[in-house]
């Protein structure tokens, strides 16, 4: 099972749920640890609460076009056909602005003189290690100044070969956007963390709306609870989203969390806690 843990905002403590149900799954003992994928390549930092040994590093780039001016007829097909505008026929100059390019290849592939040949952009990297528990845990990580971290998540899934039994939890990065989506690609459930203020209602009715586009089965944790917030309950309900847990706003979790605990460690019962919200999820039942 592939599990996604999202959440429309950032600092709603996605990542320490994420740590943490890891933590859950890997002290059942009946199923393999799981492998956790940290898809937050810009700002990755479940590394601080998993502790993993890196073992591995690949790195991941992208395939930029090359104009060889002596074969081009400058005809514009190139331009035509690129989405994002990264390559342009200015007079007798054919320019390509490697900021723009996604590595599509469609330039290359339809230019008619065959004028165009490719290079090997380095954008990043992917890295993998145990770590705590025996989790199998992978990260990705966006060189500075790069702004595509799209190709290093599609990298990170495309390696993640799970045994059977073994479920694979996704960290996805905070938001909206194509990263995010990127990362939910292929989820069996999205667990959407959230935290009962104005705004985080507010981003999370725009994380469920791009999980209810992607059709991916969702439920939602309830991070820093400090009581009922009817707001939150009501949309809750009237989208059909399930509560699966709720995590109190308690001085002992925020203390162990700023010393780079997750809950687990700081309170040992939410492994348990954790474990039975995965196989609620898992049967499919609702809170
Ligand atoms: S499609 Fe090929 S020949 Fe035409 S402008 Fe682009 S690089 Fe030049
Ligand atoms: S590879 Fe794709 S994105 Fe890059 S310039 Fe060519 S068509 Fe545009």
């Amino acid at each position: 099972m592939r599990i996604v843990v999202a959440s429309g905002k950032g600092g709603t403590g996605k990542t320490t749920i994420a740590t943490s149900l890891a933590l859950g799954l890997a002290g059942d003992g009946s199923a393999p640890p799981p492998i956790f994928v940290d898809c937050d390549v810009e700002a990755p930092n479940a590394h601080l609460f998993l502790k993993p040994l890196f073992e591995q590093s690949q790195p991941i780039g992208i395939m930029i076009p090359v104009v060889d001016e002596a074969l081009c007829t400058h005809c514009g097909k190139c331009a035509e056909v690129c989405a994002y505008h990264a390559i342009a026929v200015l007079g007798q100059k054919t320019l390509v602005f490697p900021q723009l390019c996604h590595g599509c290849g469609s330039c290359t592939a339809l230019c008619p003189e065959k004028a165009i040949s490719e290079r090997l952009d380095p954008i990043g990297v992917i890295e993998r290690g145990p770590a705590l528990e025996g989790i199998d845990f992978r990260r990705g990580l966006l060189d500075v100044g790069k702004p595509m971290s799209v190709p290093i998540i599609r990298a990170l899934q495309k390696q993640v070969t799970p045994r059977p039994g073994q479920t694979v939890i996704l960290d996805a990065p905070p938001g909206t956007s194509c990263p995010v989506v990127a990362a939910m690609q292929g989820a069996d459930y999205l667990l959407l963390v959230t935290e009962p203020t104005p705004f985080g209602l507010h981003d999370l009715r725009l994380a469920a709306e791009v999980a209810r586009e992607l059709g991916i089965p969702t439920g939602v944790i309830v991070n820093r609870d400090n009581g009922p917030y009817p707001d939150l309950e009501t949309f809750c309900r009237s989208s059909g989203l399930p509560i699966l847990l709720r995590i109190p706003f308690e001085r002992a979790i925020a203390e162990g969390i700023a010393q780079g605990k997750n809950l687990v460690e700081i309170q040992p019962e939410y492994g348990e806690r954790f474990r039975q919200m995965f196989h609620q999820v898992v049967r499919g039942e609702k809170a």
